[in-house]
């Protein structure tokens, strides 16, 4: 086997080869984390989570035609924010990749990529729902990570409280990485932190990871509304209040304030 070609849409510091003599000393340990990361509440407590957990970790963004860029703007926000109030994580966060997957989009093309109101499709699925969205996205963060020499493939998705996105399942990631190892030969591992947790033991876990601290970072920074709403901060954070996805971060929000906000440790 020879070098790697370098792909046009993979951005990445250096050429690293499988067999050849220029393997990154870095990648070879094979040790860190790449974080699927929107800018969202979910994925930034997976990114603190990997922060915790890995001495590296980088994080990618996809963008697929998002009707606002309002979400990949949260993410530079969030992440310089991470760098700037938590200097245990600081050393550990490394680069940013955004892949332009538009293509995808125009062929996927849902509520959040066209402009289609957003309701329940005859599949039981809200019309939110991007068929096949989060196997792509894997394909690209592994091929990624290959690249980058990381192990870890850290998703924020969620089995618990409602979505009903298929790909969003447990057992769907286990065939992904299933698949992914065989036909990239590797040894990758999803990892899905928040996959039993409620929206509510979400807050709780960012708390136990950042404190009080990365609660507001959360409730001020990152992005959920479907519509783009950002102009107005809320207690549980900015949006419409209305659209599906505000009414689960409120839901969430609000349980974990009756229960007089808990603390869950990683
Ligand atoms: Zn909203």
């Amino acid at each position: 086997m020879g070098g790697v070609t370098p792909s046009a849409d993979l951005s990445y510091r250096a050429p690293i080869t499988h067999m050849g003599a220029m393997i990154d000393p870095i990648a070879e340990q094979g040790a860190g984390a790449l974080v699927l990361f929107s800018g969202g509440q979910d994925s930034t407590v997976c990114l603190a989570w990997a922060l915790e957990r890995y001495a590296r970790v980088e994080t990618v963004g996809f963008d697929y035609g998002q009707r606002h860029a309002v979400e990949l703007e949260a993410r530079a926000a969030v992440r310089a924010r991470i760098a700037a109030e938590f200097p245990q994580w600081a050393p550990r966060l490394g680069e940013d990749h955004v892949l332009e997957m538009r293509g995808f989009g125009e062929v996927a093309q849902s509520a959040l990529t066209a402009d289609r109101a957003i309701e329940m499709t005859a599949k039981g699925l809200p019309s939110t729902f991007v068929p096949g969205r989060n196997l792509v996205f894997f394909v690209y963060a592994a091929a990624l990570a290959d690249r980058r020499g990381l192990r870890s493939l850290v998703g924020g998705m969620c089995e618990t409280d409602f979505s009903g996105y298929p790909d969003c399942r447990r057992e769907t990631l286990d065939a992904m990485q299933a698949a992914l190892n065989l036909g990239m030969a590797q040894d990758f591992a999803i990892e899905t932190p928040l996959m039993w947790l409620t929206k509510a033991e979400t807050w709780s876990l960012a708390k136990g990871l950042g404190g009080e601290e990365l609660v507001r970072l959360i409730v001020e920074d990152s992005h959920t509304c479907y519509l783009g709403e950002r102009d107005v901060l809320h207690p549980w954070g900015r949006g419409c209040g209305s659209c599906p996805a505000c009414e689960l971060r409120i839901r969430g929000w609000d349980g974990w304030v009756a229960q007089d906000r808990p603390v869950l440790r990683p």
